[in-house]
């Protein structure tokens, strides 16, 4: 078999391996089923059981109340930038969003085409190297919401905690750090990500909804595109992503298995001090994106010298098994994704390539 590499990407990301080998193991057939995953019905008893497994592992892993419902719904976190504002904008018509990044702005255009968007706070002058703090957001007490990005994947920044929406519900774009630590579910209406990042493959999106948010789904909306039709049809409206929720199930099972999500915190702490201390203890060989105190433990980005330096480290980088390490086009350098998926062992080796590089180069 090949063997695989050190995938650092930022989307869709690296899975459990021993995920991978569980859901390889049962393709062709899913035991006791004479099927495997990719042809069952969705509206079998097989499925209707992995499906309860994807939900009660998030429910179980999150401490999610019954006070919510958990959707699996298409169209990618991208969806939800419009399905929130249709949803839950009306009747207020209004809604404060903070900006810390590409996401979020995407976010607020949709939200604009729905109602008036006040900008909570942005930090785009400052090219996203930091979330605000506090007592920077201007906050509107008759907002309809609060939305922010949790993590800003492609700047590497995050919040380390939630933003007070003082009396507002709070909704959260948390698609690139979700299950990365516990947070307290009870203090969202409403948190989105798409699977790819941190719990599964692309093509499903997790959505979190407080069930009192559903009064404001108004009829009027597009099937599809209402939360009620997918809450009321316990996201079997329609054909839901079978595989992408089947492999949600595995790693939450996998997840639960590491020591749930406060030990993922621990190990993600470590993993992301390993590259920061590389970086911080480069002599300016290596800069930070991100201020010290907004830098993400997912998404890890840095600079060097020069572009030539830059791609010189990403070809040797590649030539010796590291992939996925360019930055987004916005910040230029170099990201390293390391979701809960991503092992120590591969951080280890790519802060002893860069030491090795900067010997060779500085
Ligand atoms: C990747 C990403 C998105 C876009 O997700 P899609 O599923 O491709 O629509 C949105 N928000 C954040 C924070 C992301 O990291």
């Amino acid at each position: 078999m090949e063997k695989r590499i050190y995938n650092f990407s930022a989307g869709p990301a690296i899975l459990p391996e021993e995920v991978i080998k569980a859901a390889q193991e049962e393709l062709f057939c899913l035991p006791g089923v004479g099927m495997s995953i990719l042809e069952i019905s969705h509206r079998s008893k097989v499925f209707d059981k992995i499906h309860a497994e994807a939900k009660d592992g998030l429910k179980k892993l999150l401490n999610i109340s019954d006070d919510y419902h958990i959707l699996f719904l298409q169209g990618g976190a991208s969806l939800q930038f419009s399905m929130v504002p249709l949803n839950l904008m009306p009747p207020a018509n209004k809604a404060d969003y903070i900006v810390t990044g590409t996401w979020s702005k995407k976010a607020v255009s949709e939200a604009k085409r729905v109602g008036t968007v006040n900008i909570s706070a942005s930090t785009a002058d400052q090219n996203f190297i930091r979330v605000p703090k506090q007592d920077e957001l201007k906050l509107d007490p008759g907002a309809a919401y609060l939305h922010y990005t949790s993590n800003n994947t492609i700047f590497g920044t995050q919040f380390h905690s939630e933003p007070d929406p003082g009396n507002v519900p709070l909704v959260c774009d948390a698609s690139s750090d979700i299950l990365h630590k516990k947070i307290d579910v009870s203090k969202y209406a409403l948190i989105y990500a798409g699977a790819q990042k941190n719990i599964g493959p692309s093509g499903v999106t997790l959505v979190i909804i407080r069930k009192d948010m559903l009064e404001r789904s108004s009829d009027s909306i597009h099937t599809m595109l209402n939360y009620k039709t997918h809450t009321e049809n316990d996201s079997l409206y329609n054909t839901p992503n079978v595989f992408g929720i089947y492999i949600i199930a595995l790693v939450t099972k996998h997840l639960e298995k590491m020591g749930g999500l406060d030990a993922m915190y621990e190990l993600n702490k470590k993993k992301a001090g390993l590259l920061y201390d590389c970086i911080d203890n480069s002599g300016g060989f290596f800069k930070g994106h991100a201020q010290k105190d907004s830098r993400s433990l997912m998404n890890i980005t840095f600079t060097l010298g020069s572009e030539e330096l830059e791609k010189k480290l990403i070809s040797e980088a590649t030539a010796a098994g590291f992939d996925g390490l360019k930055g987004h086009r916005s910040v230029g350098g170099l990201r390293a994704s390391i979701y809960n998926a991503f092992p120590i062992a591969g951080v280890e080796a790519l802060v002893s390539f860069m030491n090795d590089f900067m010997k060779r180069n500085g």
